[in-house]
């Protein structure tokens, strides 16, 4: 079995994570972040119907597809549409820490997709890091993806627009 530095550090970074599950964005919390700069962006989807996150410029939509690939796709300034991101890049852990699922992305038009799919399960942890250029900081998002449906807006609760 061959273990990378890069899988020990990404499993270093999803422990914690994983133990601590409701406490939330320890000191990061994003919805505050959010609404502290960027008034309405909390609360909004993305074009795709994904959850806009604005940690990096451009801003990006997170977007789990129908085959629970992950769209990553960065957004003009009004957060309405793609735009073209040269140079972006972003790699993923995710699901249960004891099997891990490491994913890489690749550019799909304007938007970066994943490797592979998320692992089973309506609620799956997740540590996104992405760059939305080449010479950009590195970002990480530490995610709790959860793929039920909200029982009052058209998205599943990960992308949910209502305040709840
Ligand atoms: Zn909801
Ligand atoms: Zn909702």
């Amino acid at each position: 079995m061959k273990i990378t530095n890069v899988t020990l550090t990404a499993m270093a970074l999803l422990t914690p994570f994983l133990f601590a599950e409701e406490k939330g964005h320890e000191g990061h919390d994003h919805d505050d972040h959010d609404s502290a700069t960027h008034d309405d962006v909390a609360t909004i989807a993305g074009p795709n119907g994904g959850k806009v996150f604005t940690s990096t410029e451009p801003h990006f939509e997170f977007f789990v597809t129908k085959k629970r690939m992950i769209r990553l796709t960065f957004l003009d300034k009004d957060n309405k549409a793609a735009t073209p991101a040269e140079g972006c890049t972003a790699s993923a852990v995710s699901g249960d820490r004891s099997s891990p699922t490491k994913m890489t992305f690749t550019k799909d038009g304007d938007s970066l997709i994943s490797d592979k799919p998320l692992p089973e399960g309506k609620k799956v942890p997740m540590i996104l890091q992405l760059k939305s250029a080449a010479d950009a900081d590195n970002v990480t998002e530490k995610l709790n993806i959860d793929l039920n449906s909200c029982s009052t807006c058209a998205h599943l609760e990960y992308a949910c627009t209502c305040e709840h």
